[in-house]
């Protein structure tokens, strides 16, 4: 059965080697160690795929013009998963990569039907907790798509001109006027960075969860057939894998209680982490006969994506687990200490910065 990847729904992906070969993503540990790729994603596969990633990372070593952009629909609140984007952002600015944000107010608004005060007042949390997480502000752009200026949008326009009903339907599946002129608007966010208008060309890398792939497919087509015209080029992308559940099972908004939100009180984010599914066996006896089974376990997904940065700190956990030495209580514990110094961490910096947050992004007036 073939994949089915929904930018605006809830994707659940079982099996990323096969969405590797469905797509034509290719796999980014061909890659890791010839460009020293050394943050903790590219070093356990989370970051599992890219396309042209290897160009881009040529033309940051040569110095060449390269951006990172990316962008958020400030649709309920950020969670863990949303922080991987933000940690993303602030790896690639270190390495030297421009970095731009977009705030996807038009889409959340067409798409998702909200509330447009509700989705400024959001997009600005939005844009504070990416700095709380540690991109430097003075070294990035943030911007509302609402907000931006009439080429931006003269881009979506002309996009219209070279798509198919049939080909968006064979990219999203099942198709609407808000999606179509969403998925138009997030062409020209990938794409206006190329324009004189907006700096004047440089390589674009989009970092984001797999999901958003249709996105980036659409985006490549419509660059090449806008080459000769507009002389935009293709970007890159890489793409991580999808933080499940607390449960398991897909990350939902109609289900906050299997999410860690990054403004959850640090006593319920705790609460949610000790009722996580684990990979721990019926009993204690058995668990130390036969070990836990990490790699269907939610607290082993949190320590891998955020909660320890060292490898050999995780190797250690893993093979306690796999070998039956710690049980999956005293696990959890060791997990909840290690999220409430995260949040409580990033909590103090997100209300250093939260008041002072329009120094960074334009509020739309309309
Ligand atoms: S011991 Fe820890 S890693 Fe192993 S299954 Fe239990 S909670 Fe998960």
């Amino acid at each position: 059965m073939s994949i089915t990847l929904d930018p605006w729904g809830h994707t659940a992906v079982e099996d990323y080697e096969k969405l590797l070969e469905e797509f034509g993503i290719k796999p980014i540990k061909d890659i890791v160690d010839f460009y020293s790729l050394d943050h903790h994603y590219f070093k356990r596969n989370v970051i599992f795929g890219h396309r042209d990633f290897d160009l881009w990372l040529e033309k940051l070593s040569s110095k060449s013009r390269v951006a990172a952009l990316t962008g958020f629909m400030p649709s309920g609140s950020p969670h863990l998963g949303t922080a991987m984007v933000y940690e993303e952002l602030k790896y690639l600015q270190q390495k030297g990569a421009h970095v731009k944000v977009v705030i996807a107010d038009a889409e959340a608004y067409a798409v998702r039907r909200e509330d447009r005060n509700g989705l400024i007042k959001r997009g600005l949390e939005f844009v504070a907790h990416a700095i709380a997480w540690g991109i430097n502000p003075e070294e990035a752009e943030f911007y509302f798509q609402t907000n931006m200026t009439s080429s931006y949008y003269r881009l979506i326009q002309m996009f219209s001109r070279k798509v198919t009903e049939a080909e968006m339907r064979a990219i999203y599946g099942e198709v609407s006027p808000a999606k179509i002129i969403a998925a138009l608007t997030q062409v020209a966010d990938i794409l206006h960075l190329q324009l004189e208008e907006y700096g004047g060309y440089k390589y674009v890398l989009v970092p984001v969860g797999v999901d958003q792939d249709p996105h980036l497919r659409l985006t490549r087509d419509i660059a090449d057939r806008f080459e000769h015209e507009l002389g935009l080029k293709r970007p890159a992308s890489i793409y991580h894998k999808l933080l499940r559940g607390l449960d398991g099972n897909k990350m939902s908004k109609s289900r906050p209680e299997y999410a860690i939100h990054l403004d959850d009180p640090v006593e319920l984010a705790e609460k949610k982490l000790i009722n996580a599914l684990t990979g721990g066996r019926a009993t204690a006896e058995e668990q130390r006969k036969l070990g836990g089974e990490p790699l269907k376990c939610m607290i082993f997904e949190l320590y891998t994506y955020h909660l320890v940065k060292d490898n050999n700190e995780l190797r250690e956990i893993y093979t306690d687990c796999v070998s039956g030495k710690i049980l999956c209580g005293a696990c959890k514990k060791k997990a909840a200490a290690k999220l409430r110094e995260l949040l409580v961490d990033h909590r103090n910096k997100y209300n250093e910065v939260i008041n002072q947050v329009e120094k960074y992004i334009e509020k739309p007036s309309f």
